[in-house]
């Protein structure tokens, strides 16, 4: 039969050591999710979803997937995944394995939390909206909204300015020791392919690729992160996942034209082929919360509810 839908789950860290900031699934939790979709579903590879050729399941379809490329993956997730032998995705960014440092989105969260520092030098930057001008705080909550309003203001600028910037955040608060060994790296990388698990590209650099302005910028993201995977791994990568969910339709047709199969967003809903083209494939994310809850999202029910409360 021809494949009618699919719940595909999208993961990030699982670990067992609360963040405040990017609270990873509980191990427990994981290991639950997974028990309970061996048992009510047939988990499948995302290639194998993908590739139009009839499916032979009385069971609903369930892919597993995770964006990032956390060392986590190795330490938790994979023993589980093992455990109940399922097959799943890992979409790494490919500078974030090179350097060992996680993406630019966490990096701003830590540095703005863990800091101790109520100012910031100017920002060195031109035609910065003015509200990101006052850059002396009176307590730590409203450091806090000024970096969480900030980060948003840098998902709408080039990689080049999203650096300068990043830099002068970690420059200016020097206080705070910086998050490195949290990546996999690339012999991991490798270790994982052989352990049925797909490797994907999550881009070079993690821009929101629908606000980058000029299409070489999301052309040489799409490309070189993709070159990086074949050079290491020996395989161009088949899927490409959208930083923070962000596409449009230039980014489908960039991803089309640079060699690659299927592209992964979020958007909180079942997978449909028929209304659903390759490269806008949902995904349900899922978060450190009840059991229950984590159930209800994986199935679907919180996007249908939200649709039939939407019409
Ligand atoms: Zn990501």
């Amino acid at each position: 039969m021809k494949l009618s839908k699919a719940h595909i789950l999208l993961f990030h860290r699982v670990h067992p050591t609360r963040d405040p900031l990017w609270d990873p699934m509980d191990p427990k939790l994981f290991d639950q999710v997974l028990n309970y979709v061996s048992k009510k579903y047939t988990v499948l590879s995302m290639s194998e979803i993908t590739s139009g050729k009839d499916i032979k399941s009385a069971k609903p379809i369930v892919a597993i997937t995770f964006d990032d490329g956390y060392k986590d993956f190795i330490e938790y997730s994979l023993p589980i995944l093992t455990k109940y032998n399922l097959p799943s995705s890992m979409y790494v960014v490919t500078n974030c394995i090179d350097e060992n440092s996680p993406t630019w989105t966490y990096m701003v969260d830590h540095y703005f939390f863990h800091t101790r520092k109520l100012e910031i030098d100017d920002v060195p930057f031109e035609g910065l909206p003015e509200k990101y001008l006052i850059t002396r705080w009176n307590s730590k909550s409203e450091r806090l909204k000024f970096g969480s309003s900030f980060k948003q203001f840098m998902k709408t600028i080039s990689n080049e300015k999203r650096k300068l910037l990043l830099n002068h955040i970690i420059e200016n608060f020097n206080d705070v020791k910086s998050p490195g060994g949290m990546m996999m790296n690339w012999s991991e990388i490798k270790t994982i392919l052989s352990e049925n698990v797909e490797v994907g590209s999550h881009t070079v650099n993690h821009p929101p690729l629908a606000t980058l302005e000029n299409e070489n910028e999301i052309k040489s993201e799409l490309i070189d992160s993709g070159e990086r995977i074949k050079q290491m791994t020996g395989k161009f990568p088949d899927a490409i996942s959208y930083p923070v969910g962000s596409y449009d339709k230039r980014v489908m047709r960039i991803a089309n034209e640079t060699g690659y199969r299927i592209g992964l967003a979020v958007n909180h809903k079942i997978y449909k082929p028929e209304r659903d083209n390759l490269f806008e494939i949902p995904r349900l994310e899922l978060y450190n919360e009840s059991f229950l809850k984590t159930k209800l999202r994986a199935t679907g029910f919180y996007s249908s509810v939200k649709n039939i409360l939407g019409r």
